[in-house]
């Protein structure tokens, strides 16, 4: 029998969309219809390590991944609560060298508060998953092998001395990921990372997610995570 690849949902930030040029951003609201419709359809949403310690079956196959890149401070003022609501659980991937400060990698659009390192260890403690998205948000494609293993590496060690507990998830900032940059993270210890569409290779350490912005009603969210389930059959090297 083939394991499915689960659904892995990829967000940023959730709060006001008014200002949102790179279209990261999705309003509460809608968040909440999002969370309502997969609970509808019998999912249930949870962090990617609740995910990838699930054994391929039944129990998986009714998981989604929920992810949120950056580390929004608007992850533990909004989404935290929605998910609780819920029963939901969820991975961020937060930018190590930039706790406290804001999205100041943005060429454009709103300037956002990213989570300080008390808030970190405040959504941890609530049950979701801290993982790093590298020290300054840099593409990890082309970088200099002493740059990526900073990226790699050091985000890592800040976020586990933050949290006082390993940090095992890695997303590619950009979903920028070549060779070097998948063997950086694999030889740091990760035991996952998360990419966006593609990638040179395809384990558990570049594990695709599909993007979900506020133009995703219910109805298109649900049937967006149906296409990428069915885009991914015949996917020979699932995560399990
Ligand atoms: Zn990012």
């Amino acid at each position: 029998m083939t394991a499915r690849w689960p659904w892995i949902l990829m967000y940023h930030s959730v709060g006001p969309t008014d200002d949102d040029p790179f279209h990261v951003t999705v309003s509460p609201r809608r968040f909440r219809a999002q969370m309502d419709a997969l609970r509808r359809a019998g999912r249930r949403g949870v962090s990617m390590r609740t995910l990838l310690a699930t054994p391929p079956g039944p129990l998986r196959d009714r998981m989604v991944g929920l992810t949120f890149d950056d580390g929004y401070a608007d992850f533990a003022d909004v989404v935290v609560d929605v998910l609780d609501e819920y029963g939901f659980d969820a991975t961020v991937y937060v930018v190590a060298g930039r706790l406290g400060r804001t999205n100041d990698w943005e060429s454009a659009g709103a300037v956002k508060p990213l989570m300080t390192p008390a808030r970190l260890r405040e959504v941890a403690a609530l049950g979701m998953e801290v993982a790093a998205h590298g020290v300054a948000h840099r593409p990890l494609a082309g970088l200099a092998p002493e740059d990526l293993e900073r990226e790699v590496v050091e985000s890592r060690l800040v976020l586990e001395d933050v949290l006082g507990a390993r940090v095992t998830g890695f997303a590619y900032p950009y979903g920028s990921v070549d060779l070097p940059a998948h063997a950086a993270v694999r030889e740091a210890g990760y035991e996952h990372g998360v990419a966006v569409r593609r990638a040179p290779r395809r384990d558990v350490w570049t594990i695709p997610r599909t993007f979900v912005g506020e133009a995703d009603t219910p109805a298109r969210l649900v049937a967006k995570c149906v296409r990428s389930l069915r885009d991914r059959t015949g996917h020979r090297r699932a995560p399990a």
